[in-house]
């Protein structure tokens, strides 16, 4: 079997022309132009890039973007008072931090000093609640793109096993909670799992998140399932040329690619849906705030 490849980016692209006909929708129907503010305090040049292409695609898509840069000197209180500030503006729909923050900040309690209902990167402890008993609060993005992309796959997920490699706060555990909401039987492998090529072997649809390049196996891989392959690590690659690197995966794409029936690749799966959903999160963010049903804007 060769696996039908998963085309991140032509599926991002599509939901980013749903998000600016909402958009249209809300300024054209009720006087709404949604606005996402992007805090990013420091100079992590990966965070810059990201930062930067979430407040053009934001632009794009029709929205306001603010854009706040703190010194990587910024106290937790000077933070914390711009969260603050961000919560009281009514320009704003949606906030996110973004992190790895400095290392004198605390991180849990900034992204729990934003508004729950301003959250739109899903992480506040009131939208991981809601998430768990099934309420309506914010997803987190990465896990919310790779759903869009199973049920688009699959259709329905219900009955299939899923196992999720990872138990992280923004991936693992959210993506856990949503293929359980799609009535999938989940299990949740860690570093202490004790057999994991068996838990994978037993899986329908795989979805790993553990940040080491390639570490799932082709040979684990049932044939037929779907893999979702969030890992993004950057490896030498002296083959293009001394000093030369590539993004791989969590998963070893070419052997799991042979036993799949679809996969996605690395760079160009995961990775483009992540600002996408962001994006719809704001949408969603901004009917909420507004008594709007955002399945009937
Ligand atoms: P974390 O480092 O927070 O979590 C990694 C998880 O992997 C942990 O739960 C850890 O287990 C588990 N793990 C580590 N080693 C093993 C092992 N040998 N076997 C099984 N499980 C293991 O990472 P994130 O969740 O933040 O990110 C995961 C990957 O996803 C990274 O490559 C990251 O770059 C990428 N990512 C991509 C995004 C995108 O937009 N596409 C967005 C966010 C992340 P334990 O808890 O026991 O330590």
């Amino acid at each position: 079997m060769t696996a039908t490849v998963i085309d991140g980016k032509a599926f991002s692209a599509k939901v980013r022309v749903d998000v600016a006909g909402d958009v249209a929708l809300l300024v054209d129907k009720h006087g709404i132009k949604p606005g996402l503010a992007v805090v990013l305090v420091g100079e992590d040049p990966a965070s810059q890039v990201y930062v930067r292409n979430k407040g053009r695609q934001t632009l794009e898509c029709g929205m306001n973007s603010f854009e706040h840069k703190m010194l990587e000197t910024a106290t937790q209180e000077e933070v914390l008072a711009k969260v603050n500030e961000l919560n009281a503006d009514p320009a704003v729909n949606g906030i996110l931090v973004q992190l790895p923050l400095p290392k004198q900040i605390d991180e849990a309690a900034v992204i729990n000093a934003i508004s729950a209902d301003k959250d739109v990167d899903g992480f506040h402890v009131v939208n991981t609640g809601l998430l768990a008993v099934g309420g309506k609060g914010m997803v987190p993005c990465t896990p919310l793109g790779c759903i869009m992309m199973l049920r688009d796959q699959l259709g329905s997920l219900s009955g299939l096993k899923a196992i999720v490699v990872g138990r992280s706060n923004i991936v693992g555990k959210p993506m856990a909670q949503l293929l359980l909401a799609e009535s999938c039987t989940v299990t949740i492998a860690h570093s202490r799992t004790k057999d994991l090529p068996g838990e994978v072997r037993a899986a329908d649809i795989v979805v790993a998140a553990v940040g080491r390049p390639e570490m799932v196996k082709g040979s684990w891989i049932k044939e037929g399932a779907t893999v979702i392959d969030v890992g993004i690590n950057r490896i030498d690659a002296p083959e293009r040329g001394a000093g030369k690197t590539r993004l791989v995966g969590d998963v070893e794409y070419a052997p799991a690619a042979e036993r799949a029936a679809a996969i996605t690749p690395v760079p160009g799966g995961v990775g483009p849906m992540t600002i996408a959903c962001l994006l719809a999160n704001t949408v969603t963010a901004t009917c909420y705030q507004n008594g709007i049903d955002p399945k009937n804007i």
